[in-house]
């Protein structure tokens, strides 16, 4: 008898699929509960495979022989763990024309697929880490102050990881906003230099512990050098970011210059396109609470995960004649899925043992971003190749 739990997982399953895989454990050799499912699977009516993991070695060949005995057409000897045959197993399975119908497969749990849950898709239930970092008097106190102190939230401070380090919780329509490490934004270098390093090595501390980081700029100064470095240690730390513009009561407004300014920003934080620019004061409030709203649908963004039968219908739909990458270095994609999110990271199977040309890389993030967004957070994608 199938265990109970097994069953109905694999009855949901099996409704929603377009193609079945049976996987079994080559060292385990046939089990009787794989007779059972196989049984049950062949009554379904739908493209079967069976998939034989954890062939590892030379040695197990003797015994794979019985597994035809499922009677599942076609059979294919994997090994998971070492990356054996994945590809062209998943090459095979996703050349079968029913693939190309897709799969009806619904979105998991807290995801959304874009177009059918609007921008805000899964509203995160848990606080927020964030990170205010920039250079010295930029306004990281201020706004601290402004956040826990005018906009009649709770605060409560709370023993942080070290012993010098306070965090702050604001509350705000529901969602908790943790703001990392209030000591370390009050601190204040005594000479210059000292402060530059300080707040460069407190940014680096706090683009660790952050799920959502405030770059701060000064808005009569301009972006700085200091600035982008700190905008580059964001970019490495794979958080999401956003760059806020500071003190922008003190500059003289003419037309088109909030336009002006963000230009010149993005000139110098190149990599940072992804992470929207927002223009505030710190000092009178104006825009701290749409400040919070875009921090709030940054996570969203962030932790948004893609069905693998949605992203894998998108990549098949991209014109990669578009890409301005060498012939010789172009690879096919068989297969694409979101291995984890926050940052949104995808595993890409390709044909070629090649690793992509970067130019290739930013055209399939760029393509990427167009359809799924992901405001504020970097998109990593990571290659497998398909062996030779
Ligand atoms: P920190 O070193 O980054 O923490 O900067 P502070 O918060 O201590 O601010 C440095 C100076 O800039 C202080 O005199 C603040 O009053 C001033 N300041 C901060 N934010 C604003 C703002 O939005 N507008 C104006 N006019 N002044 C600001």
């Amino acid at each position: 008898m199938i265990a109970q739990s097994i069953f109905k997982q694999a009855k949901i399953a099996i409704e929603d699929a377009a193609q079945i895989l049976l996987v079994v454990d080559s060292r385990e050799g046939v089990a009787p509960l794989d007779e059972e499912l196989a049984h049950l699977l062949r009554r379904t009516g739908k493209p079967l495979a069976l998939v034989v993991n954890k062939v590892d070695s030379p040695r197990q060949e003797d015994r794979l022989g019985e597994f035809h005995r499922l009677g599942i057409d076609p059979v294919f000897f994997v090994s998971a763990e070492h990356n054996h045959n994945i590809a062209e197993m998943l090459e095979a399975i996703f050349s079968r024309p029913n693939f190309q119908q897709g799969s009806g497969q619904a979105a998991p749990e807290g995801s959304t697929v874009p177009g059918s849950g609007g921008i805000f898709g899964r509203v995160p239930s848990e606080e927020i880490r964030v990170a205010i970092v920039g250079h010295p008097n930029v306004g990281k106190s201020t706004l601290l102050n402004t956040l826990c102190g005018k906009e009649r939230s709770i605060v409560t401070p709370i023993a942080g990881t070290t012993r010098d380090s306070v965090d702050a919780i604001v509350e705000r329509e529901g969602t908790r906003f943790r703001i990392i490490d209030t000591a370390g934004i009050r601190r204040k270098g005594k000479t210059r230099m000292v402060a530059e390093k300080l707040s460069v090595v407190l940014a680096r501390k706090h683009l660790e512990q952050c799920d959502v980081a405030l770059l701060l700029i000064d808005a009569v100064e301009g972006i700085t050098a200091l600035d982008a470095t700190i905008a580059g240690y964001a970019h490495e730390a794979g958080k999401s970011i956003a760059l806020v513009v500071n003190k922008w009561d003190l500059v003289k407004k003419v037309p088109e210059s909030t336009k002006q300014f963000e230009e010149k920003v993005r000139q110098r934080a190149k990599y940072l396109e992804y992470a929207p620019v927002i223009f505030i004061s710190a000092l009178t409030g104006q825009r701290v609470t749409t400040l919070l709203k875009l921090v709030r649908r940054m996570m969203t963004e962030r932790g948004r995960r893609i069905p693998t039968a949605e992203l894998n219908r998108f990549v098949n739909s991209i014109d990669f004649s578009r890409a301005t990458v060498p012939v010789s270095r172009r690879a096919r994609i068989l297969y694409a899925t979101q291995i984890s999110s926050a940052p949104p990271t995808f595993l890409v199977f390709t044909n070629r043992r090649a690793r992509f040309h970067f130019s290739f890389e930013r055209f399939l993030i760029n393509r990427f971003r167009e359809e799924f967004g992901y405001l504020g957070t970097p998109i990593r994608i990571k290659q497998r190749m398909k062996k030779q």
